[in-house]
């Protein structure tokens, strides 16, 4: 049952859990609007079962004794295969509340995952400040419950032992969002991030507040071969998005590509908080196109930290986890 700008009103809070006042209800009614309009295709409804029970999510944040501590995402009904383009296919996957989560694909046998939100489209008070990060499975609705702040989407972002996956859901009418780079890039075109260099990139991404468009455009410059993506330019030939693009280089958050003159991320703001910046490197000689991608996610992957407790890693380790949040949360390592 899609959820109304009445419902999300009455459940909505301003900042420090005040009233809301008139322009912000009017706000979420045109928010809603121009949401409706602008989301991606459906891949299908999702059935949303929280803590026991089946129901959407707004009517579990309606009610505050819901902690959010075990969340099914399951799909009604698969979608056909040709659907999932840059999707990895699954059936349904269980999130609990810390964000350990397990992914059930439609057969073989199931997998233990990291899960995150990066909250999308959706309505913020103008005092309300963006935590600047990725919320578990049960912070997101804390979040949500404190007021200013109401996601009409959000990314699901899933980091597998292989690579990290994301999934673009709508939460008010609980529907699996298709991939906006579907349609668009060949499917061959997509570079795999390996959760530890990607959980770097998406807490760059959610640390820099982007409008959702810009996140996703920055998202498409990382995750795309720069081969594929010449609709996107460079800074000497503009191509699509050109605004955008030039917010995110106003941002020094991309740049010329020294290879390929187009744009890529800059390695540098990769990293976060718990290290100081590495120097600025010297203009690389021109590597092919493969080089300068397997250096942006070498340099994502140095900079990484556990994902679970924000410690940095020992040297020489692969996991997602850091040695003592890969025994506490995930268990031994399956072999
Ligand atoms: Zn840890």
């Amino acid at each position: 049952m899609p959820t109304g700008a009445q419902e999300l009103a009455d459940i909505a809070r301003g900042p420090s859990n005040a009233p809301l006042d008139a322009p912000s209800i009017e706000a979420i009614a045109q928010g809603l609007k121009a949401y409706r309009r602008s989301a991606a295709p459906s891949l299908g409804p999702l059935k949303l079962v929280i803590d026991g029970k089946a129901r959407p999510f707004y009517q579990a944040i309606a009610d505050p004794k819901v902690p959010f501590a075990r969340v099914e995402v399951a799909l009604e009904a698969a979608p056909p295969a040709s659907d999932w383009v840059f999707l990895r296919p699954f059936s349904r996957i269980l999130l609990a509340g810390d964000g350990s989560a397990e992914v059930h694909p439609p057969s073989g046998p199931k997998e233990r995952v990291i899960a995150r939100w990066l909250p999308r489209e959706g309505w913020r008070h103008p005092g309300h400040r963006p935590s600047g990060r990725l919320p578990t499975p049960s912070g997101l609705p804390t979040a949500i419950r404190e007021g200013g702040f109401l996601p009409f989407g959000a990314a699901l972002e899933i980091y597998a032992s292989e690579e990290r996956w994301r999934y673009e859901i709508d939460l008010l009418d609980g529907r699996l969002l298709a991939d906006p780079r579907a349609g668009r890039y060949p499917k061959a075109a997509r570079v795999r991030w390996p959760s530890r260099a990607a959980w770097s990139l998406d807490r760059l991404i959610a640390r820099s507040n982007l409008a959702p468009d810009d996140a996703r455009l920055l998202e498409a410059v990382a995750e795309i071969e720069p081969g594929a993506r010449s609709d996107l330019g460079g800074p000497t030939q503009p191509g699509r998005d050109v605004q955008g693009l030039e917010r995110l280089a106003a941002r020094h958050l991309v740049e010329a590509d020294p290879a390929t003159g187009r744009w890529q991320i800059v390695p540098e703001a990769l990293g976060g908080g718990t290290r100081a910046p590495a120097p600025r490197r010297a203009p690389a000689p021109a590597r092919g196109l493969q080089e300068s991608v397997r250096g942006l996610l070498a340099e994502a992957d140095a900079r990484a930290t556990c994902p679970m407790c924000g410690d940095a890693f020992a040297p020489g380790g692969h996991g997602l986890l850091c040695d003592r949040c890969q025994r506490e949360v995930l268990g031994a390592p399956s072999s």
